[in-house]
């Protein structure tokens, strides 16, 4: 697999944004404060692959309008978790600017095929895939290979570490080794570090985020919600967007190139 650079934004790349989708007010307002703390590229989940049935799975298609008028309003570029065919379709006729496939997607090569067909043409639309929630550097490989060899040009990749059953300080282990393993195999291969999803609680975030700096990943994408502890997902790991912007501004970015 050949990978060529083609994220010429400056480093790092931030991409923040709830969660979940949950209401317009709640996405408008939130998106309305990353954007004047300087975010330009937003994330926020449409549909949520919960590890438990019975639990919020996202607003699903009602959030396109929003994600429309948004994106007009503050001129951001905006991202959304797909999932299968299905999801990119809609995701493209939508006009949505960068896609990731989550972790308990990645796992599955049946899924990243499917998903790697729907997208064969696609040139200019980037693609993020998420480790695998398994620590499997191959299976992680094998999906960017799945994207790349349907002609897809702008590939990244999204180090929201592994889940575990052993104790941990982490919701999942950051295993740094396979992240830096990947890089070493792809230099050129854009890569980007989700402390939101390993930390799972506000307090561990910074700590993550600032190894990944010194590492020199080349972005972080990062939750963020107006009112974090109401948020309908992942409560206890979301910054308000005023918090976020004091977090990046104290962290010390080692890449004096950029
Ligand atoms: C998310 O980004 O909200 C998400 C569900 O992430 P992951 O696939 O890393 O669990
Ligand atoms: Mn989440």
């Amino acid at each position: 697999m050949n990978i060529k650079s083609w994220h010429t934004d400056k480093k790092p790349w931030i991409i923040a944004g709830p969660c979940s989708i949950e209401t317009e007010a709640q996405f408008d307002d939130t998106v309305g404060q990353l954007v004047k703390n300087g975010i330009k590229t937003i994330r926020g989940g449409v549909w949520k692959p919960r590890t438990r049935p019975n639990s919020f799975e996202g607003v699903g298609e009602v959030a396109f309008p929003w994600i429309k008028a948004a994106k007009k309003k503050y001129n951001v570029d905006f991202a959304i978790e797909v999932a299968s065919a299905e999801h990119v379709e809609l995701a493209l006729k939508n006009e949505i600017d960068i896609l990731w496939i989550g972790a308990r997607t990645t796992v599955n090569p049946f899924n990243v095929q499917e998903i790697a067909e729907a997208l064969r043409g696609v040139k200019d639309v980037p693609i993020l895939v998420k480790n695998p929630i398994n620590p499997d550097l191959n299976l992680w490989i094998g999906a960017l290979e799945r994207l790349h060899d349907v002609g897809i040009e702008k590939i990244g990749a999204i180090h929201r570490g592994f889940s575990t059953y052993q104790e941990s300080l982490y919701r999942n282990i950051p295993l740094w080794q396979i992240p830096l393993d990947l890089k070493s195999r792809f230099p050129e291969l854009l890569l980007i570090n989700d402390p939101s999803h390993i930390a799972g609680k506000r307090s561990l975030l910074f700590e993550i985020a600032q190894k990944a700096m010194n590492l020199q990943f080349d972005g972080l994408i990062i939750e963020s919600h107006r009112n974090p502890d109401e948020a309908w997902s992942d409560a206890a790991q979301q910054l308000t967007p005023d918090a976020l912007d004091d977090f990046i501004k104290n962290l010390e970015i080692r890449n004096p190139g950029f």
